[in-house]
């Protein structure tokens, strides 16, 4: 089955409602086996599209991953640019904001981490934090200082959304892409591998009791999705809502969807003028000699 990354895409302005969007979609590949080949071939293309995309410096890329605790952003970044060359890639993991951040607006650390034309940056989580999780628990807007108590109106979120609309259409008019993962979870899924995580020794580092307290909130986390892939989707920076309780097949749609954005860019290797040319043949012939 092909992927088609459109089948995936919240086009602008669609209210989003979680419930109609699987977590689970018939799997591309038919074994084991078959997922790796695949998986091989989109990573070899992106590795050839990466090193286009570099030598060609005229775009940066930036793709946003979010989702719940052990939807799989991690696996996914680590097996989907597996192939690309590190130097043309950063990837930035935001957790809970440091003193030094909060001074900041809340737009402030991602901008630094924003990738240069040419490169990829990957944000494993990203300022979407600050209208999930702080939205969840606006009294997070408290303790930082931020006000004086939790906004019971949407207005506040609404501005933030704006605030954040903005920024990504700002980046796109000076070349830089955008594009943003929703790892969808079951919760049910998120149960299995919450127990892994318990039952297997090696998987311990990676569960807290923070992510069983979080779990609990999941249908005001859905409602916080909800409302911000519906505001924030937009034609030139879109949400991608990808199933997630297979894993294999979320690193697929994934991958699939990031050559698609790479191809609409009809990159090309810069143009060898007939001066340069010229230079370049006047210092070989000095090598050769
Ligand atoms: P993990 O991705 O499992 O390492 O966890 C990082 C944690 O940092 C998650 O619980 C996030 O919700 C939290 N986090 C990330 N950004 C923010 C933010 N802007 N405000 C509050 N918490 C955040
Ligand atoms: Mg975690």
């Amino acid at each position: 089955m092909k992927i088609s990354s459109k089948d995936f895409r919240v086009p602008a302005g669609t209210q989003v409602s979680l419930g109609k969007w699987p977590t689970r979609v018939p799997p591309a590949y038919k074994s084991k086996k078959e997922y790796r080949k695949l998986l091989a071939t989109h990573i070899e293309a992106l590795s050839s599209l990466q090193a286009l995309h570099y030598a060609a410096d005229r775009r940066a890329v930036l793709i946003i991953f979010q989702g719940m605790d052990a939807a799989g952003k991690d696996g996914a970044i680590r097996h989907v640019m597996s192939g690309v060359n590190p130097q043309g890639c950063e990837v930035f993991s935001f957790k809970q904001p440091s003193a030094e951040e909060l001074q900041h607006d809340f737009l402030w650390r991602s901008t630094c981490r924003l990738p240069e034309r040419g490169r990829i940056g990957i944000f494993n989580r990203s300022y979407y934090e600050d209208v999930l999780v702080v939205r969840v628990h606006p009294e997070i807007l408290v303790s930082q200082g931020l006000v004086a108590k939790a906004p019971a109106e949407n207005t506040f979120w609404e501005e933030r959304y704006r605030s954040i609309v903005d920024l990504e259409a700002h980046l796109h008019r000076n070349g830089t892409r955008v594009i943003k993962f929703f790892l969808h979870l079951s919760r049910d899924e998120q149960r299995k591998r919450f127990l892994e995580r318990i039952d297997e020794p090696d998987k311990n580092w990676k569960f807290g009791a923070a992510d069983i307290a979080e779990r609990k909130c999941w249908p005001l986390y859905m409602q916080a999705y909800e409302a911000c892939l519906s505001a924030t989707s937009t034609a030139d920076a879109p949400w991608y809502v990808v199933p997630a309780d297979d894993k294999q097949s979320a690193r697929l749609i994934v991958s699939q969807i990031i050559l698609d954005l790479f191809k609409d860019l009809k990159m090309s290797y810069p143009k060898t003028t007939t001066e340069r040319h010229r230079e370049l043949q006047a210092i070989r012939k000095q090598l050769v000699k």
